[in-house]
């Protein structure tokens, strides 16, 4: 007998599979040889993979049944196994959401991180909301601060939601906002992340699963990935650190067209191809000078520029 189904959990060659409104998740495992989707992948599988799968009874722990077929992919995120390895893992696939959760200080946001963090977002396809966390400790104190933080982002296109565990601001709005979808939450340790998906689902407890995974598979074997099921709906896939986001190789001459607010405008720069750094009637840049592209994202672009090739 064949089914469909979602894969809900990866942990090395064991998976869970489960259908997204009737959730069940039962065990799965790979036999064969399954077409590599994402290039050098070292999971052909990867949690929020739609799969065909057969089974004689109904699958358990000691009925597995087998994935035969990973159907085609919307997205995925992958990240390197290494800084120089060509090898990568596929976090997720099928991301209707990628909640990037940050906070203005506690630590420190750097402004060049997270714009990277986007452009990656930008070059899988995953549509992104950034999460302003902690609130509570800027709200007053830096508010100026946080005017800017929305200048940037609200002129580049991106939605900002703002949230607080400690007063519960925003909360509840995340929550609306996750029913329905697959989310992903990325963020850099110490923002709250743990502590948000908590307050979205208290029944969710992300740092424990962090603590089984390192007694299970040791320090360095990331390769554990779960999705879990929102008791208010939608479903969330919790990925360790920003870090782990790699990037698919990105020519300098590309790059421009993952600042969504530089492409809009690019195409008004009077020579072609325009790196946007020197050329005269560079659309871009008149945009810069104007105001409707923030020097903050310009700046992290031209470093971009500079830097690209340890970015790979
Ligand atoms: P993670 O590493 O991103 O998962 O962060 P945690 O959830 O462990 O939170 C890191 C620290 O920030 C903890 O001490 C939390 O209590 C604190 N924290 C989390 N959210 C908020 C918030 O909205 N406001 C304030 N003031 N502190 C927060
Ligand atoms: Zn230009």
């Amino acid at each position: 007998m064949t089914g469909e189904a979602i894969v809900v959990k990866n942990a090395g060659s064991h998976y869970l599979l489960s259908a997204l409104d009737a959730w069940a998740p039962f065990p799965a495992v790979l036999k064969g040889k399954i077409r590599l989707e994402a290039g050098t992948a070292t999971n052909p599988v990867a949690v929020g993979d739609r799969v065909s799968y057969s089974y004689d009874i109904a699958p358990d722990e000691k009925n597995p049944a087998t994935i035969v077929e990973v159907l085609d992919r919307k997205n995925y995120v992958i990240r390197r196994s290494t800084n120089l390895s060509r090898q990568s893992h596929v976090i997720a696939a099928n991301v209707d959401m990628a909640y990037i959760v940050v906070s203005l200080y506690f630590p420190q946001i750097k402004l060049p991180f997270l714009d990277r963090i986007l452009v990656t977002c930008e070059v899988y396809g995953v549509p992104v909301t950034i999460v302003l966390n902690k609130v509570d400790l800027y709200r007053e104190e830096a508010a100026e601060y946080m005017a800017d933080f929305h200048r940037i982002y609200g002129s580049a296109g991106y939605r900002v939601l703002e949230t607080s565990v400690v007063t519960g601001e925003g909360i509840e709005a995340l929550r609306q906002d996750i029913k329905g979808r697959v989310c992903l939450f990325s963020g850099e340790s110490g923002v709250g992340k743990s502590s948000l998906i908590r307050s979205v689902d208290p029944s969710l407890n992300p740092k424990v699963g962090d603590i089984s995974i390192a007694h299970l598979q040791g320090r360095h074997t990331t390769s554990l990935y779960e999705m879990y099921k929102v008791s208010s709906g939608g479903y969330i896939i919790d990925t360790p650190g920003l870090r782990g986001f790699g990037l698919v190789d990105l020519g300098k001459e590309e790059i421009y067209k993952y600042f969504p607010e530089m492409l809009r405008v690019s195409d008004n720069c009077r020579f072609v191809p325009c790196t946007h750094t020197h050329e005269p009637g560079c659309a871009v840049k008149a945009a810069v000078d104007d105001g409707t592209i923030s020097p903050e994202r310009y700046s992290s672009y031209l470093g971009m520029l500079e830097e690209d090739t340890k970015f790979r």
